[in-house]
């Protein structure tokens, strides 16, 4: 996961608004798309054209004004294959209405799919992992994701696996089947031949939210939790006002669903040191962290 930014409302302190690069085996998602995204990603590097699919959250600007931009450049880039784009309703109307009035017709197809407020959903499910809306308590309809690697397999140990056996047994050991010799019918178990398989991993994006303490349950004992912490606790009242959490409530959620690690975001401009944002969630859930810009951060199990 790498951190493109972490600011709310407007770019500060040389911070960005959200956005996020998910790469789940050399697969590239964004996860919103705030003003300035492709400068950020030009500026780490990001293989762009690579990006298969965009998710944004909800229709606030800081959260998906970079994206208009970005697919102009994809396209003058000459990407081909096709963009998905998730996100809620009105998303579709907005970029079309661009397209049309600049006269522009992308080199590459978009598939657009918008999702149902208020409606979780999975909206990706692959051989490799899976994506499922949850519904965040904001002023306008806006999702979280949570995105789970799916079962693997079994991992065959070479030296262990006698010569009579050809390459062709590879697949069923990594299905988990037991090594039969097509003669004698000597059986081997595949746990005698095979490690067991790496741990599935599992990230949760809390976009803009109210605390929510009932979507603990949703995301128990996920791996990483990115979860937006507008304000400090003593702005309590304000961040019920704008529908937002403060760094106190989302180390209450890492602690109440029990995940692995703890990510804060979503920063008010009037934080220029984010150190006493981390303090505050740290004295709840130790192993809370801020989202830095342009730090990429390995999901372990
Ligand atoms: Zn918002």
């Amino acid at each position: 996961l790498q951190i493109l930014g972490a600011n709310s409302a407007a770019p500060a302190h040389g911070r960005n608004q959200t956005s996020q690069l998910l790469n789940i085996n050399e697969e590239l998602i964004l996860i919103d798309c705030g003003e300035g995204c492709q400068l950020q990603l030009r500026k780490y590097k990001a293989h762009m054209q690579r990006i298969s699919t965009i998710l944004i959250s909800h229709l606030h600007g800081d959260h998906y004004l970079g994206l208009m931009g970005l697919l102009f450049t994809l396209h003058l880039q000459k990407k081909s294959d096709p963009l998905h784009i998730y996100g809620p309703p009105g998303l579709a109307e907005v970029i079309r209405i661009q397209l049309k009035y600049s006269n522009s017709v992308l080199h590459y197809p978009i598939e657009f799919i918008e999702w149902e407020p208020g409606t979780e959903a999975m909206i990706i499910d692959n051989p490799i992992y899976s994506v499922r809306t949850i519904v965040m308590k904001h002023r306008i309809p806006c999702m979280g994701f949570i995105f789970s690697e799916k079962p693997k397999k079994r991992r065959p140990i070479e030296k262990k696996i006698p010569l009579w056996a050809g390459s062709s047994v590879f697949k069923d050991l990594k299905d988990g089947l037991d090594l039969i010799h097509p003669e004698t019918g000597e059986l081997i178990p595949n746990n005698e031949l095979t490690f067991p398989p790496k741990k599935s991993r599992s990230y949760a994006f809390f976009s803009d939210t109210l605390y929510s303490p009932e979507l603990a349950e949703k995301i128990k004992g996920v791996n990483l939790l990115y979860h937006e912490a507008t304000f400090m606790d003593d702005l309590r009242d304000r961040a019920v006002q704008t529908f937002h959490s403060t760094a106190k409530d989302a180390a209450m959620m890492a602690s109440a669903a029990q995940v692995g690690k703890l990510l804060l975001g979503h920063f008010s401009i009037r934080y220029r040191d984010l150190n006493p944002l981390l303090q505050e969630a740290r004295q709840i859930f130790p192993e809370s962290y801020l989202a830095t810009e342009g730090e990429s951060l390995y999901i372990h199990d």
